[in-house]
């Protein structure tokens, strides 16, 4: 496999995670490759699917064992955009999927370095090779830049007099690197 195989994938994650921009989720995108060929894709849906575990990764997993009708991903790489939080990190060891790379770190929820570190826990039965930070400035701007832009048009509500109730923060909950 060639040596930017990780860039590569990194990059189709990448553009899951502007599909889900574009449905004003918080971008974060995934694939997932077995024998170096995606099989399955993924992006946050949580808002449009009314649905608190659509994370990307979940979204990914979940096609994958269809894909290859098979509840265990043994052999399977999962390609995310942002650091897994402890939800999608327990998710990849129960699914057994053998590989995970990622953009960006997550110091507020990533559950693979950052606050814990669930994929290589000797405590559980299964680890998961883990590789950070694959295009990480291109990963972090994604998401920076949204929450930027979410930030401003909170601000101009409040300015223009816009109750609390319309604050998209607090009906959508805490937002992951905010
Ligand atoms: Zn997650």
């Amino acid at each position: 496999m060639p040596k930017n195989a990780d860039e590569t994938f990194i990059k189709e994650a990448i553009k899951e995670a502007r599909k889900a921009l574009k449905l004003g989720e918080v971008p974060v995108g995934a694939v997932i490759t077995y024998n170096d060929k995606i099989i399955a894709r993924g992006y946050n849906k949580n808002i449009t699917s009314n649905d608190p575990s659509a994370h990307a990764e979940i979204v990914a997993i979940r096609n994958a064992a269809k894909e290859l009708k098979n509840y265990r991903l043994d052999d399977c790489k999962l390609y995310v955009t942002i650091e897994p939080c402890p939800m999608c990190a327990g998710a990849l060891i129960w699914a057994r999927i053998s590989e995970l790379v990622f953009g960006a770190y997550d110091a507020k929820a990533g559950a693979c370095g950052s606050i814990t570190n669930l994929v290589n826990n000797s405590k559980l039965n299964h680890r998961v090779k883990t590789t950070g930070g694959v295009l990480e400035s291109q990963c972090k701007g994604i998401i920076q830049k949204f929450f930027h832009r979410k930030r401003r048009n909170i601000n101009l509500h409040i300015h223009k007099g816009a109750s609390a109730k319309d604050n998209p923060e607090r009906s959508e909950g805490k937002p992951k690197l905010d």
